[in-house]
């Protein structure tokens, strides 16, 4: 199949670099090309493949959006088939709709009733913070100081992350932060066995300065995994001792899997699986519609029902046919494929070759995530963030032919997030072409 992907020619129009990069980037925020010193642009997919303007492969390393692999033909016929019967169903119910929310709260655990449907992360938590106020009737939110919960106003308030071209925004007064669980920077380390309760207990100050203010608290908001700040990993037990506290407090728990969710982590289909935790309001994104614009919430009945009150929440194409019918089939092509058992496979080669790498490699500070959720740390000689080295490895991957991120808060932390197609072929090339490169910078 891979040799009908050839990409059509297109002809190239020389322009000066300089232009195209500040269309792209008023455009086009936070897109990978723009990393490197000399944009790429793709414009096929098939699987974990992608390929640029000539036809030439890439391995796709870095897109956390298409699970089941770019181009899907089952992705394909679903799209195909409901455009030809209905594109738009604002205003009316939907066998696509119930079957999607059927499918979705399978996932779920038991109290967790209830979808809203929307059109992306950031609408979806955008959601979750105002069914959290209007339940509790107070407006404090609690959040890890490198979270990241999309780009509108609302969220980047609670976001407070440099990522966001944030316009002078956030975080409010209402806004209290708390430092994330980073068990390898934090302030409590990985040899210490109380991590997890330690930094759990940072966000009773922080309750109680809400309280305090009049604000009152509504809520805490975090990713089960912070994924932009740094492919972060809490000890586990932390969300759950986090969850007991703001209950106690009348907070509502929100967890974002937008970047975690459905399958990603291999031994977890979601991240608050993975600690053990029960939220009250789960966010998904980015793999839910495998690249077709869709959010969805997922809450209890009650908290749903607090909307009852006043206006009806809408949303004009949030949940529409074709976005419903895409999701839908994400999730059995999940399930039909194995892709969660092969995310736990291929991520368990990729942590243990980059194990390998870090016992050789002295750029290497730490390996970290789980599944094919996975960052690669790297430093300097004195154990600071390696920013220059990590934007070097970065362009010299996509030399050999594999586009892999980078997160953290110094940009220097590499972030291998392939589509769950991967193969055992794709994790050799990522493990190979890192031991050159860093081999290259020895
Ligand atoms: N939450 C998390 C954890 C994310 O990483 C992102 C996007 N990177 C969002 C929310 C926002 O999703 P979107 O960009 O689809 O609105």
């Amino acid at each position: 199949a891979l040799l009908n992907l050839t990409a059509d020619k297109v002809s190239y129009q020389p322009t000066d670099k300089s232009t195209i990069l500040a269309g792209r980037r008023a455009h086009f925020g936070g897109n990978l090309s723009l990393t490197y010193s000399d944009p790429v642009m793709l414009v096929r997919g098939w699987k974990h493949h992608l390929f640029d303007e000539w036809g030439r492969p890439y391995l796709d390393a870095y897109n956390n959006v298409p699970h089941v692999g770019h181009a899907h033909p089952r992705i394909q016929a679903v799209a195909a088939d409901q455009l030809r019967r209905m594109n738009s169903n604002t205003r009316y119910l939907h066998p696509a709709q119930t079957s999607f929310a059927d499918k979705v709260l399978s996932k779920m655990p038991d109290h967790l009733e209830v979808c809203f449907f929307v059109n992306s992360g950031t609408e979806a938590n955008e959601l979750a913070l105002r069914l959290a106020r209007a339940h509790t009737g107070a407006k404090g939110m609690v959040t890890p100081d490198h979270g990241y919960h999309g780009n509108t106003t609302g969220v980047i308030d609670v976001s407070a992350y440099k990522f966001n071209a944030n316009g002078g925004v956030g975080p409010s007064d209402w806004v209290e932060l708390v430092e994330v669980a980073d068990d390898y920077r934090g302030s409590y380390r990985r040899d210490d066995p109380n991590r997890a309760q330690k930094f759990a207990d940072l966000v009773d100050p922080a309750i109680e300065r809400l309280q305090a203010s009049g604000h009152g608290l509504a809520g805490f908001i975090a990713e089960t995994f912070p994924s932009v700040g740094g492919q972060i990993i809490p000890p586990k037990g932390y969300l759950p001792a986090v969850y007991d506290k703001i209950r106690a407090a009348g907070g509502i728990c929100i967890a974002d899997e937008v970047q975690t969710g459905l399958g990603r982590l291999g031994e977890y289909y979601f991240g608050f699986e993975h600690q053990g935790a029960s939220p009250d309001i789960v966010v998904l994104g980015k793999p839910i519609g495998n690249g077709h614009p869709l959010g969805v919430l997922v809450t209890t009945r009650a908290i749903a029902e607090s909307f009852a009150q006043g206006p009806e929440f809408f949303s004009t194409f949030g949940g529409s046919t074709l976005s419903c019918r895409v999701g839908t089939e994400v999730l059995k092509i999940v399930e039909d494929e194995g892709l969660q058992e092969n995310a736990r496979l291929r991520g368990t080669d990729l942590i243990t070759g980059l194990k390998d790498l870090k016992t050789r490699h002295s750029a290497i500070g730490d390996v970290r995530g789980m599944g094919l959720f996975l960052g690669v740390e790297l430093i300097n000689a004195d154990g600071t963030e390696a920013t220059d080295i990590c934007a070097y490895v970065k362009n010299r991957m996509r030399d050999h032919r594999i586009l892999i991120g980078s997160e953290g808060p110094k940009d220097n932390i590499l972030k291998i997030r392939p589509p769950l197609t991967i193969d055992a072929e794709g994790v050799a090339m990522i493990i190979e072409s890192l031991d050159h490169i860093l081999t290259e910078l020895d």
